[in-house]
């Protein structure tokens, strides 16, 4: 009985593309092959492709389309947002950011280089349960902040942060605010108006189109500088010539995602629940993360004496595919700096797992994942000293 079963449970680290979106692509790789800047036929093709795609991204978001730059992928509109404002604001002054403790590396990784040029970042604390608190914001507001940024949805712990709160905050204190919200997209509704959101990252391999395509949301009358020089494309605002197929895939996936989120959340979130349940009937076992203010598709969990990465490497001789942390630090024997940020033991952090479901999983996937994995830990434990102390009570 050979019966090969493959459960995907990473979409926090990507998703494949969807059949819509390739069929969209499909005819700008050998036929509308055309440069959008040409003049003839088939570069007014293309150009008319990207205008379609613009005008979708922006609907997805509320925004409108001359917002919208298309750009290699989340971790570049994040670079640019950050960098951009701080470039266009330090000359006036401001040089302080406020971020959090668990951004995605493209934002902590950005502001740590912008503190050896001499800005000023405050990295407020996320609490036990991973939300940022709106008061703290206000509360590290200073004359001179140039940027808040805080990202909508985690990506380790999947906490939805509360992030019209903190627009408004920002707003009415006259501080830009940019969010990086490459997990939220899809997932709950976004409205760069009703939220006071001044800057937006999206990537589309999170959202079933292809990797390296994305966006920055920049709103009218935000100026900042490039960060890719070069031709005119993207209005001057972002040189390269356009990647045409992956922003038509991308115009379209942000189309299919924005559709009936909450018929699909609600589909979702009733399989994690019952992951969740399942799970934690494992001893020694705790969800990370609050659980309501959370992405529909995620699970994290730590079992205590248990090793992330041979957890990862079981479940994948069973054909699930997961993660341990985020799939950057995954390869590192760093605990996660999102676990250690809500107050994890490092070793506790060490023994984490991340599933990711979306409404392509199956209650038959769940089963499986419930099937397997208690026997997983066990073995695991059963040969880990670690576990022996936590049993003898030696460890606490
Ligand atoms: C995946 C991810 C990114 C990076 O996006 P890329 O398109 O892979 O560069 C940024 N932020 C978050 C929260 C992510 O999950």
């Amino acid at each position: 009985m050979s019966m090969e079963r493959f459960v995907y449970a990473d979409n926090a680290a990507t998703t494949p593309v969807s059949e819509i979106v390739l069929n969209a692509m499909l005819p700008y790789f050998r036929e509308e092959y055309g440069n959008a800047s040409s003049i003839y036929r088939k570069g007014r093709n293309a150009a008319k492709a990207i205008r379609l795609a613009r005008e979708k991204v922006a609907k997805g978001i509320g925004a409108r389309p001359e917002e919208i730059f298309f750009t290699s992928g989340g971790s570049e509109a994040d670079n640019w947002a950050i960098k951009g404002v701080v470039q266009a604001l330090a000359k006036k002054g401001k040089k302080h950011i406020i971020t959090s403790a668990f951004e995605h590396h493209a934002v902590l990784h950005v502001c740590e280089s912008l503190e050896k040029e001499g800005i000023d970042v405050t990295y407020l604390s996320v609490g036990p349960l991973g939300i940022v608190k709106p008061q703290d914001v206000a509360a590290a507001i200073r004359e001179d902040t140039a940027l808040v940024t805080i990202m909508y949805a985690n990506n380790e712990i999947g906490t939805i942060q509360p992030i019209a709160e903190i627009g408004k905050i920002c707003r009415e204190k006259g501080v830009l605010f940019h969010t990086d919200a490459v997990q939220a997209l899809g997932n709950v509704e976004i409205d760069v108006v009703a939220q006071n959101i001044d800057l937006l990252s999206m990537s589309g391999h999170k959202i079933h189109a292809p990797k390296g395509i994305g966006a920055l949301y920049i709103r009218k009358g935000i100026r900042i500088p490039n960060l890719i020089h070069g031709g005119g494309q993207e209005g001057g605002h972002r040189a390269g010539t356009e990647n045409v197929p992956s922003i038509v895939g991308l115009g379209v996936a942000v189309e299919e995602a924005v559709k009936d989120i909450e018929q699909r959340a609600a589909k979702t979130r009733k399989m994690r629940e019952r992951l969740i349940d399942g799970i934690l009937q494992i001893p020694r076992t705790r969800l990370n993360g609050d659980r309501e203010h959370r992405l529909p598709g995620n699970v994290n969990v730590s079992f205590e004496g248990v090793e992330g990465e041979s957890l990862l490497l079981k479940l994948d001789l069973k054909g699930i595919a997961a993660s341990s942390g985020s799939a950057c630090t995954s390869g590192s024997l760093d605990p996660s700096h999102v676990l250690l940020a809500i107050g994890l033991e490092p070793e506790v952090a060490h023994g984490s797992l991340r599933l990711t479901i979306n409404d392509l999983t199956t209650d038959e996937d769940v089963d499986y994942i419930l099937e397997v994995l208690p026997g997983v830990v066990e073995e695991l434990r059963a040969m880990s000293p670690l576990w022996e102390k936590i049993v003898k009570g030696e460890h606490q």
